[in-house]
């Protein structure tokens, strides 16, 4: 199942995709909810960050590829930094370029939602705690996370997490297939099968550090072949199964 947010006459529901139409949703998907059957065109709508987590728990150099490129060590366990709630935003919206950076980039990552609320689950556990997954571009200042030698401010910056365009339920975690296309070149290329740390085990990592919380999201770390936006470029994260996330960068 695919489940979206959008806006449609200034209001804001929750919606599933259904045969190229939506459906609307009443009450919340991650307890109780009920199908309508009025079925709306994607048309008619506009799309929303498919979430609004209370927090998205990121790793760093979670790809043996993108550690390389980096000239960093393989990590011995995952290296986990915060991005804001505020840095959300949904398909379509501007990436907005800080005056304070000279370097963004763009970074595809696979998003985990997670469905239930987890404290120390087990790897095993993991599964039943996961809601479905989402296309993420963890936007970075790379001058500023070298300068700060922290990730912070580099990560943080209002407009730096795109999620969308759905939240897809049925992708295997352990198998899909992530492009990046910079105005409409491919610039990342690669299959979650190459992850240092994979998402169960992640997830159960994490739940040993905080709690997670229904509708939080897990940046899952990005593959090979980062590198610099400007104002006016178009930038898409594709995933298998699950679809486009396009955003464009807009100058402060
Ligand atoms: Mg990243």
């Amino acid at each position: 199942m695919k489940f979206i947010r959008f806006k449609k006459e200034g209001r804001i529901f929750q919606g599933l995709l259904s045969g190229g139409k939506v459906l609307v949703i009443t009450g919340d998907i991650f307890s109780n909810y009920s199908v309508g059957k009025v079925r709306l065109d994607l048309a008619d709508i506009t799309l929303l960050a498919p979430c609004i987590p209370s927090k998205i728990v990121a790793v760093g150099l979670n790809y043996r590829t993108h550690a390389r490129e980096m000239n960093m060590a393989i990590p011995d366990e995952p290296l986990l930094f915060l991005k804001p709630s505020t840095a959300v935003i949904g398909p379509e919206a501007p990436i907005v370029y800080p005056a304070m950076s000279q370097r963004v980039d763009y970074e595809g990552e696979l998003g985990v939602v997670i469905g239930k609320t987890c404290t120390n689950i087990s790897e095993t556990d993991s599964p039943s705690f996961i809601f479905g997954y989402t296309c993420l571009n963890d936007v970075t200042a790379r001058d500023l996370q070298k300068k700060d030698g922290q990730f912070t401010r580099a990560k943080g910056f209002d407009t730096f997490c795109p999620i969308g365009p759905c939240i897809d339920t049925e992708v295997d975690p352990a198998d899909a297939r992530i492009e990046t296309r910079l105005n409409g070149e491919l610039r990342q290329e690669t299959t979650t099968g190459d992850f240092i740390c994979p998402v169960y085990p992640l997830v159960a990592f994490i739940s040993q550090v905080m709690t997670l919380l229904p509708g939080d999201v897990i940046a899952t770390g990005t593959p090979s072949g980062i590198g610099p936006m400007q104002p006016g470029d178009e930038v898409e994260i594709h995933i298998s199964g699950i679809g486009t996330l396009r955003n464009r960068v807009a100058a402060a």
